[in-house]
């Protein structure tokens, strides 16, 4: 086992969702974290949470990461006891519409572009290097089904992630020579604000996904996250599916 104690994880997207989770879920293992995300109110909410339950020690760093250079100068900059990042949890994204590719907004295909790729690769790129002088690190980017099977309406976030699973697996080749160890986590269906940003705001539409199904909620995932940092350093978990029961594909879900 990886003891977990007093590690420096550093999460984006820990403002909601599987973030919000997979901060907790480290916090219970006595890890310090590094809370990244644009809403600030919420990451300070949480951090005083996990501080009381857990005496967490959190450092909150409010970014809007489609902002490349700010997320280059934060994160290369880090207050000195904060700067030797043990775990990267590459977490915030989103998904715009459920629609026809050509029928797309530009300025949604753009956001869910950088969210996705460009600032994965900035916040991998300022956090990395340093990995990689101390010879120790784990990277765990957010996969997705996606990421391997195109659906219908979704090509541009399939898109995303299919990039997401080059990066995992190039980035693995790269520091192969290292003990840095890199991870994907790939889900099916998880409940979490994911559908409402996707439908901005409606919760009607945003609801149809877990309609009829048991759909996996962001601390399943977290569990996952958490179980495979803590695996004993020869061990590199490089990817992990995740479907609720319910789902079979893409496209194949059983709903009652
Ligand atoms: P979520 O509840 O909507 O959370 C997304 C997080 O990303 C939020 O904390 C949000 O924070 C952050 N984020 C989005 N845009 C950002 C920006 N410009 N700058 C900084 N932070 C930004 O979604 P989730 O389901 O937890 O998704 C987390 C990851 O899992 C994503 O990569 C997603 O693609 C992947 N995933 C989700 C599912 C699913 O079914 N939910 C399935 C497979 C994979 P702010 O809004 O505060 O900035």
């Amino acid at each position: 086992m990886t003891k977990l104690t007093d590690k420096i994880v550093l999460i984006t997207g820990a403002s909601a969702g599987i973030g919000e989770a997979t901060a907790r879920a480290f916090a219970r293992e006595g890890a310090k974290l590094i809370l990244v995300a644009r809403r600030e109110e919420k990451l300070a909410t949480l951090a005083k949470e996990l501080e009381e339950k857990h005496q967490t020690e959190t450092l909150v760093i409010p970014l809007n990461l489609r902002e490349f250079k700010q997320v280059e100068v934060s994160l290369k900059n880090l207050p000195v006891d904060w700067r030797e990042v043990d775990i990267l949890v590459n977490n915030a994204g989103l998904v715009r519409g459920l629609q026809k590719l050509y029928t797309m907004d530009s300025e949604d295909w753009h956001e869910v572009i950088d969210v996705n790729v460009k600032a994965l690769i900035a916040v991998t790129n300022s956090i990395v290097p340093g990995m990689v002088e101390r010879g120790e690190g784990h990277i765990i980017n957010l996969g997705s089904i996606a990421g391997r099977e195109s659906y219908p309406n979704g090509a541009v976030y399939c898109a995303t992630k299919f990039a997401v699973r080059a990066i995992s697996r190039g980035l693995k080749m790269d520091l192969n020579e290292t003990p840095i160890r890199v991870t994907s986590i790939d889900p099916g269906l998880v409940e979490t604000e994911f559908s409402v940003v996707r439908f901005k705001g409606d919760k009607e539409k945003a609801k149809a996904p877990y309609q009829g199904i048991t759909a996996l909620r962001g601390e399943d995932i977290a569990d996952a996250i958490v179980w495979s940092a803590s695996r004993p350093a020869h061990v590199n978990i490089s990817e992990m599916l995740i479907f609720p029961t319910a789902q079979a594909s893409s496209t194949q879900v059983h709903r009652e």
